[in-house]
């Protein structure tokens, strides 16, 4: 009785190993962790379909900034994750990754220069996103629910600037890059938002209009890769059988056992688990 005990503790204590977890729970979606096939990148296939425009001055400048704008989220969730262990950082940092790969496309597709090359963690060419990452990173270790708003500050951020830059930018190429980051900043937002309402601390809008925020958090998680208008691409949307064709890392719920922010035993059996293009949130979880 005592050793069964015991082992359900060591269980618990080592909630990311798949196996031998206990199974009891049952997956609540497709689950689809694991594409059956490794199908191309939707969007890469999209993006490389259209035309490379003349570059403006301004829309060369604002690429090399946005790539250096998700390489703050990503540096500030990796260094929140480390603070406080909160999967939920892992997850969006990841995410970031890929929009800082997004943007990269644009960097080579116009031969422009990477600012974030060779940058460490916390460097940056732009001095003010080298203030807000030192900012920003003091707070969020103060604790999750200041971490959790200082990720909601950042979407909020990213929403603002992107849209500013959507506005500056007319190429379709870039445009369709930066779309694909307001969706995933959008989810991001509900996804932080969330969990602070969930501990009593809902999120006050910082840069955009506050009605805009309230809409945002209002709608549902948005699925899939959109094109330069914001229309979903064909083939990553959100029918059966195209949930979690993301990247299969398990992380969602979808586990009987499971707790929302993936940490729960015999992760990898979600629906979709939380990796559809462009973001980290968990389905199905009170965050999404
Ligand atoms: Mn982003
Ligand atoms: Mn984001």
């Amino acid at each position: 009785m005592k050793k069964t005990a015991l082992l359900a503790a060591l269980l618990l204590a080592t909630p990311l190993l798949a196996q031998p977890g206990p199974r009891g729970g049952k997956g609540n979606g497709p689950g689809a962790g694991v594409p059956a096939a490794p199908a191309a990148n939707p969007f890469a296939a999209y993006f490389a379909s259209l035309p490379k425009e003349p570059l403006g001055s301004a829309e060369a400048a604002e690429i090399a900034f946005l790539r250096e704008e998700e390489k703050l989220a990503r540096d500030v969730y990796r260094a929140l994750f480390a603070a406080h262990g909160d999967r939920a950082f892992a997850n969006i940092a990841a995410a970031e990754q890929r929009h800082m790969d997004l943007v990269k496309l644009l960097l080579d597709r116009y031969e422009l220069a990477d600012p974030a090359a060779t940058t460490a963690p916390g460097e940056f060419k732009d001095s003010r996103l080298a203030a807000l990452y030192t900012d920003l990173v003091a707070k969020g270790k103060v604790s999750l629910v200041e971490a959790l708003k200082v990720g909601a500050t950042i979407e909020d951020l990213d929403l603002a600037d992107v849209a500013k830059a959507l506005a500056a930018a007319d190429n379709r190429d870039i445009d369709a890059v930066m779309q694909n980051l307001a969706k995933g900043s959008r989810n991001h937002l509900r996804a932080f938002a969330g969990r602070l309402s969930a501990l009593g601390a809902p999120y006050a809008a910082q840069y955009l209009p506050a009605d805009e925020v309230a809409r945002i958090l209002a709608a549902p998680r948005e699925r899939g890769a959109v094109d330069e208008t914001g229309k979903l691409l064909p083939g990553t949307g959100t029918g059966p059988g195209r949930m979690g064709r993301g990247r299969g890392r398990g992380m969602g719920a979808g586990n009987g056992t499971g707790t929302c922010d993936g940490t729960g035993p015999g992760a990898g059996t979600g629906p979709g688990a939380g990796f559809g293009p462009g973001d980290g949130t968990g389905a199905g979880c009170p965050n999404r």
